[in-house]
């Protein structure tokens, strides 16, 4: 299965991007909703956490406090560390399994923090969505009704668009319309097919 890695900043158009492929038919396999899976009651990431993180990472319904989690993890980098080793291979392995199990020419795999965090090897082709910054913030800001300051944070706590551009094989601008978008999404498509039927 020829796997393209699809990334890109906050408010880049990512998710816009993987609904496009989607519309044409590709699987599309979302890290950040496998990383939400695998945390799951009755997932031994779950009960992993527990033992590394304590008790009060699971709330009184018996999921992952994200809250505690998050607030905990945030101030200190080698607990950040520590709970990335553990969740790291078990995503790794949940979206092995999903692309072991699917029939298709190519998957896309959506991986927001696919250069920062060590994904590369994962996928055989990188697609980044790219935007300025100044789009990445009014979109963002406008989907979730955020202050610009409060997007700036989460820009400044992800890898620069330069070190995104550096990594990628294909890199997708998404600073036009939709139209725009749609276009570049179908001639991409075209693109994976043929690169996927030469392997
Ligand atoms: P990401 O997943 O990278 O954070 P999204 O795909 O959610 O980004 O896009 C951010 C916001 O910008 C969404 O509200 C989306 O509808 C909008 N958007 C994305 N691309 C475009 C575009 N080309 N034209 C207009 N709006 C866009």
């Amino acid at each position: 299965m020829f796997r393209v890695g699809l990334t890109g900043g906050i408010g880049s158009g990512k998710s816009t991007a993987s609904g496009l492929f989607a519309q044409q038919g590709v699987p599309v396999i979302d890290a950040d909703a496998i990383a939400r899976e695998v945390v799951a009651p009755g997932q031994p990431a779950l009960e992993a956490i527990r033992q590394a993180f304590g008790a009060a990472a699971i709330g009184a319904d018996g999921t992952l406090d994200r809250a505690w989690l998050r607030t905990r993890v945030f101030a200190a980098p080698d607990e950040r560390q520590r709970l990335e080793e553990l969740l790291h291979p078990l995503i790794r392995d949940a979206i092995r399994d999903r692309v072991r199990r699917l029939t298709a020419p190519y998957v896309i795999i959506a991986i927001p923090l696919l250069v920062e965090k060590g994904w590369r090897s994962e996928v055989d082709r990188v697609l980044v969505i790219d935007a300025p910054v100044e789009q990445q913030i009014a979109r963002t800001a406008s989907r979730d009704q955020m202050q610009t300051e409060d997007v700036m944070r989460i820009l400044a706590a992800q890898g620069s668009r330069e070190e995104r551009l550096a990594a990628a094989d294909d890199v997708l601008c998404n600073e036009g319309d939709l139209n725009a978008l749609r276009e570049r999404v179908t001639l991409l498509h075209q693109r994976y097919l043929r690169l996927a039927g030469q392997r």
